[in-house]
C-alpha cells in the first residue's frame, strides 16, 4: 500500500484531490479523516499542513507527498522531486512599500523583511551580499510594513492583488513555485511499480488540462487553410462527410484559443463546429 500525504485543507488540496480523482482513483474526502484509503487502488491518502508534508515524506511516514515547490525548497529535507504537476503556480517575491524609492538589491542592506520563508530568503540574500534583518512570522506577512514590523516583505505571490491592497509594489522574484510530487530517496520496487503507474496517470491528466477536442466541418478546398489554424499533434484526422465536397476534422486546441480560432475557421467557411471537453491525453 502506498501512502501518499496530501495538504489538508488550503490551496492545494482541492486540486491534489482532483488529480486523484481525475486519475480513476477514488478516495474518500472527508476532511475531519486523517487516514483514507482509495476505494480502487493501492494507495492510501494522509491529510497534513503542508509545511510537514516535506518531513512526512523524508522520514517515511509517507511514501509520496503533494505540496507546493516554495515548501520543498524551504524546508531542505531529503526528498525527490519526482513531478510538477502544473498547479499552485506562484512565485516567491520580495516587496517594499510604494511610495519607497527602490534602488536596486542593494536597497535591502540594513533592511528588516518580513517572511514565512526564512531559509529561501536567506539562501538569496547571502549569494548576493546582502545584509538584512529577516524577521520570520508565520502568517499575514504583507501587513508587517503597515504596522511598523518590518520595511519589507519576501512572501507568496500570485495575481500581485494582495500586495496592491496593502499599499506594496513587487521589486524582486526570487523564486518560481508550482505543485510537485515528492518521494524519498529509496523506495521499495513494488511501491516503485505503483508510483510509475501513478505518474502516467498523473501526466495524461496534465496534458489534457487546459484543452479542448474541437470537430469542425469544412468544405474541401478549405482543409489546407483549416489545418493552419488549428493544426494537429501528429497527422491530422480528417472524415469523409456524406456529401462529397466536405470533410470533418478532428483535433485537440488550447482552451484560451478557441474563441479566436473558431472564429477564424467561420471567416474561411467552416460549419458545424463542435468544442468537447478532454478528460485524458496519452500520447
Ligand atoms: P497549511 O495550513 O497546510 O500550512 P498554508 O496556509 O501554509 O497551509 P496555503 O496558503 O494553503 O498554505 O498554500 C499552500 C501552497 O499553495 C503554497 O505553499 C504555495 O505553493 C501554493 N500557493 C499559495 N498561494 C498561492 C496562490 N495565490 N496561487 C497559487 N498557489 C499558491
Ligand atoms: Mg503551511
Amino acid at each position: 500500500m502506498l501512502r501518499i500525504a496530501l495538504q489538508s485543507k488550503g490551496r492545494l488540496n482541492e486540486e491534489s484531490l482532483g488529480i486523484l480523482r481525475d486519475s480513476g482513483i477514488k478516495v474518500e474526502e472527508s476532511k475531519r479523516k486523517l487516514l483514507s484509503k482509495a476505494l480502487n487502488y493501492p494507495v492510501e491518502v494522509i491529510y497534513l499542513r503542508d509545511d510537514d508534508i516535506p518531513h512526512a515524506v523524508a522520514s517515511g511516514i509517507a511514501d509520496l507527498g503533494i505540496v507546493g515547490h516554495n515548501e520543498v525548497m524551504e524546508k531542505g529535507e531529503n526528498v525527490k522531486e519526482i513531478f510538477k504537476l502544473g498547479f499552485g503556480k506562484c512565485r516567491l517575491s520580495l516587496a517594499i512599500p510604494k511610495t519607497e524609492n527602490y534602488t536596486g538589491l542593494s536597497y535591502f542592506n540594513g533592511k528588516k523583511v518580513a517572511t514565512s520563508y526564512p531559509a529561501i530568503l536567506k539562501r538569496f540574500f547571502d549569494s548576493n551580499g546582502i545584509d538584512a534583518v529577516i524577521e520570520e512570522i508565520a502568517g499575514s506577512v504583507e501587513i508587517a510594513p503597515s504596522i511598523g514590523l518590518t520595511d519589507s516583505i519576501f512572501d507568496i505571490v500570485s495575481s500581485g492583488s494582495t500586495l496592491v491592497s496593502n499599499g506594496l509594489i513587487e521589486v524582486e522574484k526570487v523564486l518560481d513555485s508550482e505543485a510537485v510530487v515528492v518521494a524519498a530517496p529509496d523506495m521499495e520496487a513494488e511501491k516503485e511499480a505503483v508510483v510509475a503507474d501513478l505518474l502516467f496517470r498523473f501526466e495524461s491528466v496534465k496534458r489534457s488540462r487546459g484543452k479542448k477536442y474541437i470537430l469542425v466541418n469544412i468544405p474541401n478546398d478549405k482543409i489546407e487553410e483549416a489545418l493552419k489554424i488549428i493544426p494537429s499533434m501528429k497527422s491530422p484526422t480528417l472524415l469523409p462527410l456524406a456529401d462529397k465536397n466536405w470533410s470533418a476534422i478532428h483535433t485537440v486546441v488550447d482552451e484560451d484559443q478557441i474563441w479566436d480560432k473558431c472564429y477564424q475557421l467561420k471567416k474561411i467557411g467552416a460549419e458545424d463546429i463542435l468544442i468537447l471537453s478532454l478528460e485524458k491525453m496519452i500520447l
